[in-house]
């Protein structure tokens, strides 16, 4: 079954404002096997959302609107979809009555104006609201329904789960969604997408999303099935594909590189430290970010300058002046340097030129060294990272840590540049 979610509230339409409900709500909905297939955000006019639930009734079976169900004037969720489905409302004096009650008990007088909130559309069931005022209401047309829902996450939750659940259980087909999670590094968006699409193109009850930050790609299967094993089947038989076609560039199922390097180190009783002149700390900010990597890194140097470059880490002068700071002698000394100061087991190096400026032919804006020296020895490789400088250092930090991966778990290392 697929379901289309409509948030009300002008509030939602300014910077302010995030509408979080249709979230919470998706999740709760995926979980039945029901698929949310648009959700629009409507500001408190009642003809625009008027004219949206007659659109969305004339092509999905479920409509969910939240928010809009207050005692204001500006509150027309009731009056909009009351007119969409041509319908009257409904003054039920024992909503009013409880209303009165809810106030009575909080010490205070129930405003005239609450009167609207116990007006439900013609046919409608109510929902009650332990937490507030409005009572949501539930719709049954034909084949399908419409769901009212006040705008306040904490009421809206607990109605949802005490009173739409049970409801949308009953009139929905079985289906249960499972979803599965690859995260790939040191392989292009559209190149990993041109490899698996032949894939998961021929599954007809699976999506299949892919997520792409730099150097960083998720790649994410939700199998939609009769039941679960069914669908526990199909994930088995697609990730297996996708699996063989990635091979070491998956490197987890869900958590980021700086765990599972953190993890790997931890195993291995390895430490680690780093050298960062381009990347200016992002790489020891990501490490440091996992909680207990007290147990493996012990930090770093920040070699912006030269002089950084050899006071801190070591470099000779000489390497400098004869390669410049960007190049593969560089960036091999760095990580020696710091590997022998620190006496850390790996130590990671980047240099590199972020841009906008600092560029040059031979070595362009973008253009990265990384390093990784350990017991096996040093490697070192020249990058090209494409995008801004924002985007050149995450991809440089990102590569830094998937060497570093590779390196530990005796993989082939990923192709990067000739060193030129
Ligand atoms: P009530 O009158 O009982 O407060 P309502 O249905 O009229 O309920 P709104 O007035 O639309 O609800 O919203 C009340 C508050 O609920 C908003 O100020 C906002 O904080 C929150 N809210 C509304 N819609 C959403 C949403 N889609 N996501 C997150 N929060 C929301």
């Amino acid at each position: 079954m697929d379901a289309e979610i409509i948030a009300v509230g002008s509030e939602l339409l300014t910077p302010e404002r995030l509408d979080t409900n249709s979230l919470w709500l998706t999740a709760q909905l995926n979980a039945l096997g029901i698929e949310v297939v648009t959700k629009m955000v409507i500001g408190d006019d009642r003809e625009r959302l008027a004219q949206a639930v007659r659109t969305v009734l004339a092509r999905s079976p479920l409509l969910l609107v939240t928010g809009g169900l207050g005692p204001t004037e500006d509150d027309v969720t009731r009056e909009a979809v009351a007119e969409a489905l041509g319908r009257e409302l409904v003054f039920h004096p024992e909503i009013l009555a409880a209303i009165e009650e809810r106030f009575r008990r909080a010490g205070r007088v129930m405003a005239e104006i609450n009167r609207r909130q116990a007006f439900l559309i013609e046919g409608a069931e109510a929902l009650p609201n332990p937490v507030g005022t409005a009572p949501g209401q539930w719709i049954r047309l034909d084949d399908r329904a419409v769901v009212l829902l006040p705008g306040p996450p904490g009421e809206l939750k607990p109605m949802f789960t005490d009173h739409v659940l049970p409801r949308l259980r009953a009139i929905a087909p079985p289906l249960v969604i499972r979803t599965r999670t690859y995260r790939v590094a040191g392989i292009a968006e559209s190149d990993l997408d041109q490899r698996i699409s032949p894939v998961y193109k021929r599954y007809a009850n699976l999506s299949t999303t892919v997520l792409a930050a730099p150097g960083d790609i998720q790649v994410h299967l939700r199998a939609r099935c009769q039941d679960e094993r069914e669908a526990e089947a199909l994930l088995q038989e697609v990730g297996h594909q996708i699996e063989a076609i990635l091979g070491d560039r998956i490197y987890s199922p869900g958590e980021p590189l700086e765990v599972l390097v953190g993890n790997l180190l931890r195993q291995r009783r390895a430490t680690l430290a780093v050298a960062e002149s381009c990347t200016g700390g992002l790489l020891a900010e990501r490490i440091t970010s996992v909680p207990g990597s007290s147990d493996y890194f012990l930090g770093g140097f920040l070699v912006y300058s030269n002089q950084a470059k050899r006071d801190l880490a070591g470099v000779p002068a000489s390497l400098l002046e004869e390669h410049g700071p960007v190049s593969e002698p560089v960036a091999r000394a760095l990580a020696e340097g710091t590997r022998a100061r620190t006496g850390a087991s790996y130590a990671l190096a980047v240099t590199g030129i972020a841009g906008p400026g600092g560029g040059t032919e031979a070595t362009p804006v973008g253009t990265a060294y990384l390093a990784v020296a350990g017991p096996e020895g040093t490697s070192a490789r020249r990058f090209r990272f494409l995008g801004d400088r924002e985007r050149v250092r995450a991809f440089a930090a990102q590569t830094a840590l998937d060497m570093l991966r590779r390196r530990i778990l005796g993989l082939p290392e990923i192709p990067g540049l000739a060193p030129s």
